[in-house]
């Protein structure tokens, strides 16, 4: 059941930690920070609570389920685990931190906080192509999650756009509903791992277009065809597609932060490796949000945790 807190309830209370996210790594953090006796609030988003795994379908690779689990059902798990433990969720997002001095306030639609630390973990969200028209066909046939909106393909052709795991994983997903699902790389060579490729390789209505870009997306009101572009020539041809589905990587969820952090060049939070402070103490970072390289559901679990033992270990030294 989705909670809102009463502003008022608020007032003049200081939590010891506040988690924002609700991700591997925000829940993680609210599992161990809730074991640990610091009644951690989280804040795990108006819409989009348990992160990009809620629109994944199986995961395989997440240790301790032998047969897979499915993304959602996970997440639903880590969750009642927090709060078994005492976390308090709140499905509300953060829209503003204030993170200097000792006590952080962060403010959301309903109410205000204030927290001795405060944990983000805010993961990333996915990149855009960037073409001009790409957002009015957002919901018209642009998609970035197969998931959610393969079945409205059923029959249908499908373009992925991308070459690592996710765009595979959308393809072979996309292939149950699709009348044909071509996947359109940028190079001749795909980054996603060798288990992904033999599977994709080995699905029949899987094709692929390689060394190849979408420059545009045409149609009336719904999207008809892409324009790809060829990498190496420059030569332009038009494929039909009635869906578009973007699987290019991810941005990091920086923005509520309003440059009161050290970010890296790509926008990703500095932390001090391998621990989680930021550069403003008391405040850690975990999971997406830090982390280009791995980026796993396991990964960013483990950060999460990481996490959650640098704000009891800053807690102790700062405020016994
Ligand atoms: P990724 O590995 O960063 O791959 C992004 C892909 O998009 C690359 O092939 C890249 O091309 C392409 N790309 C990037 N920007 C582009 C642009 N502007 N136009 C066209 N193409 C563009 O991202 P990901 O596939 O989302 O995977 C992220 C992480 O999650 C990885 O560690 C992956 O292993 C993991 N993951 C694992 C699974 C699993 O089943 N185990 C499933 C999904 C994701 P280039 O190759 O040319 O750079």
């Amino acid at each position: 059941m989705q909670k809102r807190r009463d502003e008022t309830l608020e007032e003049n209370r200081v939590h010891d930690v506040v988690i924002v996210g609700s991700g591997p790594a925000g829940y993680t953090a609210a599992i161990y920070t809730a074991r640990a006796g610091l009644n951690p609030v989280v804040l795990a988003g108006a819409m989009a609570a348990g992160g990009a795994l809620m629109n994944t379908t199986e995961v395989e690779n997440f240790p301790g389920f032998a047969q897979g689990i499915m993304g959602p059902d996970l997440m639903d798990n880590m969750r009642e685990q927090a709060e078994r433990f005492g976390a308090e969720i709140i499905f509300e997002d953060a829209t503003q931190l204030d993170l200097e001095g000792p006590v952080k306030t962060i403010h959301t639609d309903g109410a205000v906080y204030q927290a001795k630390t405060v944990i983000l973990a805010t993961g990333s969200e996915h990149r855009k192509i960037g073409l001009p028209e790409e957002p009015s066909y957002s919901g018209k046939g642009v998609s970035y999650c197969a998931t959610c909106d393969g079945f409205f393909f059923k029959d249908r052709p499908i373009i992925v756009v991308g070459g690592g795991d996710s765009a595979l994983q959308e393809a072979i997903f996309l292939s149950r509903f699709g009348s044909s699902v071509t996947v359109v790389h940028r190079r001749d060579e795909l980054r996603a791992s060798k288990v992904m490729q033999d599977r994709a390789f080995a699905n029949e209505n899987i094709r692929f277009e390689w060394n190849s870009k979408v420059t545009a997306i045409n149609g009336e009101s719904q999207v008809e065809s892409v324009t790809l572009t060829d990498t190496q020539t420059g030569d332009t041809r038009e494929v039909p597609a009635s869906g578009v589905f973007v699987a290019i990587g991810h941005l990091p969820r920086t923005e509520i932060l309003g440059g009161q952090l050290d970010l890296d060049e790509n926008g990703y939070i500095l932390v001090d490796q391998p621990g989680t402070k930021t550069s403003m103490p008391g405040v850690f970072a975990s999971g997406d949000v830090v982390d280009h390289v791995y980026r796993q559901a396991i990964t960013a679990a483990a950060s999460g945790c990481r996490a959650a033992l640098d704000v009891e270990a800053y807690l102790l030294e700062n405020m016994s």
